[in-house]
């Protein structure tokens, strides 16, 4: 079942859930995109029709960010809960290794995409990770090559938003994989580039307020959350 919030249609589904589908989308022969709107994606999503419809059109839409959370309750349509994109990839990748199936990494900055590959593989033995390419690139013809060639099912499209869901429903046919997934900043974490909330943070919601200490400079994207609340709260009065 899908929940509206704000435009954006997101699946009520558990983390578990989640995976399970993902794993499901690998039997079909056909790309999949699964993506994780924070609530500065839905604002996105609302002036930009382009990013909307592919939003849409993804196979799987998980409530990343507590703000989603948030949002749909004062909507009075809860979700079952938070799934994070970097939950979501870890439970996957457990869920991958031993298996045959194959993992590209694409994005962050030059360099960090390898060392994700080499941190990941130490962390989930028997995890196949058959390449990893940088977001800088101003080609897209040689990364669809590389993901081509590196026979990878499933792809960590990691460019920001909306450029990786942008991208991945471009070229997620031509590139061969069957699904891809749409991650942020995710390569930075798997990297130990940037650290992600204590996990007692994490519970009461609040990565937001440490992701906002340790990088002060977010302030003037972060300023807007709330707003999400407020138009929930108008939506919800107008009883929509
Ligand atoms: N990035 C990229 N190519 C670009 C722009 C950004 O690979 O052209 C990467 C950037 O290095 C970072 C990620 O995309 O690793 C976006 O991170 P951010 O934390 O801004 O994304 P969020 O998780 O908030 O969506």
């Amino acid at each position: 079942m899908r929940v509206d919030v704000l435009g954006v249609s997101f699946d009520n589904i558990t983390p578990e859930e989640a995976v399970d589908r993902a794993l499901a989308m690998l039997e079909e022969d056909r790309p999949h995109l699964v993506a994780t709107p924070n609530p500065e994606m839905i604002q996105r999503a609302e002036k930009d029709p382009a990013f909307a419809r592919v939003l849409s059109e993804a196979d799987l839409v998980l409530a990343d960010g507590i703000g989603v959370i948030y949002a749909a309750k004062i909507l009075g349509r809860p979700l079952k809960g938070r799934v994070t994109g970097v939950d979501f990839a870890s439970a996957l990748m457990e869920r991958l290794a031993g298996t045959d199936r194959r993992l590209f990494l694409l994005g962050a900055k030059p360099g960090v995409a390898e060392e994700a590959a080499k941190r990941l593989a130490a962390r989930y033995p028997g995890l196949n990770i058959c390449g990893a390419h940088d977001g800088y690139f101003q080609d897209d013809a040689p990364v669809i090559e590389a993901v081509r060639a590196s026979g990878a099912d499933v792809v960590f499209v990691c460019l920001g938003f909306p450029k990786q869901e942008l991208w991945a429903a471009a070229h997620g046919a031509e590139a061969g994989a069957k699904l891809y997934v749409g991650l942020g900043g995710s390569l930075d974490v798997f990297a130990g580039k940037v650290e992600r909330a204590p996990e007692k943070m994490q519970k009461l919601g609040l990565e937001w307020l440490y992701r906002l200490y340790k990088e002060p400079a977010r302030i003037g994207r972060m300023a807007k959350l709330p707003l999400i609340l407020f138009q929930a709260l108008g939506a919800r009065l107008k009883g929509k």
